[in-house]
């Protein structure tokens, strides 16, 4: 598909985890803000959002303010406020000047047994903060060995999107566990039939659902991110350990056809 025939700007969006301290976070994050005020949002041809460590927020959003870097952050609570300790809410993400949360992270499901059910609170809380949220989503290397991949990702979709999800609060990314920072990537096919099933559903379930920004994730890096970028329905990459170094975060964001 070539990008005449996909109407949908691109998002290439870095999740840092639990990497970064404050020299080396404001580095990258100012190197990325420089070649991005630089280059301009044209040349980029996509937008671009990074998602560092909470401690990092608000210094990073002095450093990448009037730059087409956005701010986002790694998750949220459902609730705007109360006694949840060690918690941040989607309104405080927001005062601190992010646009984006990612909610579901698969590091999230399984580390801290988070169900379709509380992801999708999450997105809830961040449409109603204003941010838009990076719904994650994927199958296991076992529902994979087993043919479920596209039954997971269907149930996921249905399960963790709130209803008032739109092509403008809500992302969607599909990151199949078995290949987030393992070097393993499904073919191109695998990855357009998931796409072309997600699509589908973004048509009958999400507001201007055509539009709906549907990023592929799991191990995307500079030498396969055009090929990535090129598949039908694939409307940005969520990019873990190459958005750590900021030459080969950017050139995947150039890589958008
Ligand atoms: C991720 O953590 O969302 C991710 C896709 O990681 P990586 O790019 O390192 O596979």
């Amino acid at each position: 598909m070539s990008a005449d025939d996909n109407p949908v700007r691109p998002l290439i969006a870095g999740n840092w985890k639990m990497h970064g301290r404050r020299a080396d976070g404001a580095a990258l994050a100012g190197e990325l803000a420089r070649r991005a005020r630089r280059g301009g949002s044209a040349e980029l041809r996509c937008d671009l959002v990074i998602c560092p460590p909470a401690t990092l927020l608000t210094a990073l959003a002095d450093i990448v303010a009037d730059s087409p870097v956005a701010l986002g952050a790694q998750d949220c609570h459902p609730l705007a406020s109360g006694a949840h300790t060690g918690d941040i809410s989607a309104a405080m993400l927001a005062d601190a000047g992010c646009r984006y949360v990612i909610v579901g992270h698969s590091e999230r499901r399984t580390l801290h047994g988070e169900t379709d059910d509380v992801v999708r609170a999450k997105a809830e809380a961040a449409h109603a903060a204003g941010l838009v949220a990076v719904v994650c989503l994927g199958e296991t290397e076992a529902q994979r060995a087993g043919g479920e991949t596209l039954a997971v990702v269907d149930r996921q979709f249905r399960a963790s999107l709130p209803k008032a999800a739109t092509a403008a609060n809500t992302v969607v990314a599909y990151e199949p566990v078995w290949a987030i920072g393992t070097g393993k990537v499904p073919t191109t096919a695998e990855i357009a039939a998931v796409h072309a099933q997600l699509r589908t559903l973004a048509r009958g379930r999400v507001g201007e659902g055509e539009r709906l920004r549907l990023l592929y994730g799991g191990s995307v890096k500079p030498g396969n991110a055009a090929e990535i970028l090129a598949i039908a329905n694939v409307n940005g990459a969520l990019v873990g350990g190459a958005s750590l170094e900021a030459g080969d975060f950017w050139t995947i964001a150039r890589s958008c056809p």
